[in-house]
């Protein structure tokens, strides 16, 4: 019998994700940051294992046991904040109105600028830390508020340092075609030129970006420009995602399908004929329905669309001052379900396998099983259906990232006093 160095016991629920069915009262057991078991508590000794006097035990208490969550598009790198644009978008402005005002990335550019690596570094962290707190213990981090070859590279790098000294791992993604900034707006193949000549190259020599983004919009970029810019990534070994057909179908759908795209999105607009462009191609597609609430717009993903044409669907908070400010990633199960009419399981899927799938970590994140990684998650909550029904409060009350506690939330005091 081999001692175990965490044992994960007494859950209602063990949700392992990917094709498992959820496990009634199972328990996970780790050593050496690994799953090394998974399944009823009364066949952990027959599997060899045991808990010992130094194994670290967590109760789950009733409550409900998942991967560790996987956010698989966030830019929370920046300065600044855009609470004067929420507060005009609620009188009647548009975003793209706000976006031609100078509003909008723009914006969040001036003052990403203007902020040191030691600044941007103190904004973020915090953000990273309510995200693990929401139990999320993988994450995609996009740079373009910088939109500049110095700037760019100090968001980059301020991810790769939030890499090295958090405990959620990070995915970077270089969005330097995040909008054309506004010195360039005269001569966009200008622009493109830095981007494809003069950053990409920059990006890769130092090994920044495992991604390459670009953000294809009548106010961002064609997708003329979009293919240059991304052929000329993959060419580097940075390998292609899209954010398209937010605002408008400007079949986006289809050329993240025909660049061969990791994961596409956004999708609001998408076609048809781009959702089984997409199914063919194997791109994932990330929906991000905490923008749609805040923005308030009517148009959603077509979720049960993609799902029935075979597509995955992965969820993300998309973390950003402008469209979604907010680290909940469990919110987004609610969004998930109330605007996009996904499962509870659809969506809990859309959060661990498919998010992990669509930042190419599908063989380490993003599913609980004998071998991986012990990235995992208590919820305070008897389900999988429950979680995203009691909405809007986070439930995670023990957060386990490579086998170690990470988190764990303070016990909460009750203010009834019976007399
Ligand atoms: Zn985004």
């Amino acid at each position: 019998m081999t001692p175990l160095d965490l044992l994960v016991s007494g859950a209602a629920e063990v949700f392992p994700s990917g094709d498992e069915a959820p496990i009634s009262h199972g328990v996970v057991g780790v050593q050496a940051g690994r799953v090394v078991y998974l399944g009823p508590e009364t066949g952990l000794a027959g599997a060899g294992w045991t808990p010992g006097p130094g194994t670290r035990r967590v109760d789950a208490a009733g409550g409900l046991v998942t991967p560790g969550l996987v956010d698989p598009h966030t830019h929370l790198v920046f300065a600044g904040d855009r609470a004067h644009e929420y507060a005009l978008r609620a009188q009647g402005a548009s975003y793209q109105e706000i976006a031609r005002a100078g509003g909008g990335i723009a914006h969040t550019m001036a003052h990403t600028r203007a902020a040191s690596e030691e600044t941007l570094c103190a904004l973020a962290a915090p953000r990273l830390d309510r995200l693990l707190r929401h139990g999320v213990t993988t994450a995609e981090v996009k740079s373009g508020y910088g939109l500049d070859l110095d700037t760019e590279l100090k968001l980059l790098r301020v991810i790769r340092r939030l890499d090295r000294h958090h405990p959620v791992d990070l995915v970077a993604t270089f969005l330097g075609a995040h909008i054309v900034p506004p010195e360039h707006r005269a001569d966009r193949a200008r622009y493109v030129d830095l981007l494809v000549h003069g950053m990409l190259p920059a990006v890769a020599a130092e090994g920044l970006a495992e991604f390459c983004d670009v953000f294809v919009e009548d106010t961002a970029f064609h997708p003329d420009e979009a293919t240059a810019i991304l052929r000329a990534g993959a060419s580097l070994g940075l390998r292609p995602k899209l954010h398209v057909d937010q605002l408008t179908d400007g079949g986006g759908a289809r050329l993240a399908a025909d660049l061969g795209a990791v994961s596409a999105d956004h999708l609001e607009f998408a076609s048809v004929d781009g959702i089984r462009a997409l199914a063919d191609a194997g791109t994932t597609a990330v929906l991000l329905p905490g923008a749609t609430l805040f923005l308030g717009q009517s148009a959603r993903p077509p979720a049960r669309a993609l799902l029935d044409a075979g597509v995955p669907v992965a969820l993300a908070t998309d973390c950003n001052p402008g469209t979604c400010p907010t680290e909940n990633l469990s919110l987004m199960l609610t969004l998930g379900m109330s605007l996009l009419r996904l499962q509870p399981d659809e969506a809990l899927r859309a959060v661990t396998c498919h998010a992990a799938r669509a930042i190419g970590r599908a063989d380490v994140a993003g599913a609980l099983a004998v071998g991986r990684p012990a990235d995992l998650v208590v919820f305070d909550v008897p389900s999988h259906r429950h979680l995203p029904y009691h909405f809007g409060v986070n439930h995670a009350r023990t957060v386990v990232k490579g086998g170690r506690v990470v988190w764990e939330a303070p016990p909460t005091p009750t203010f009834f006093t019976p007399a």
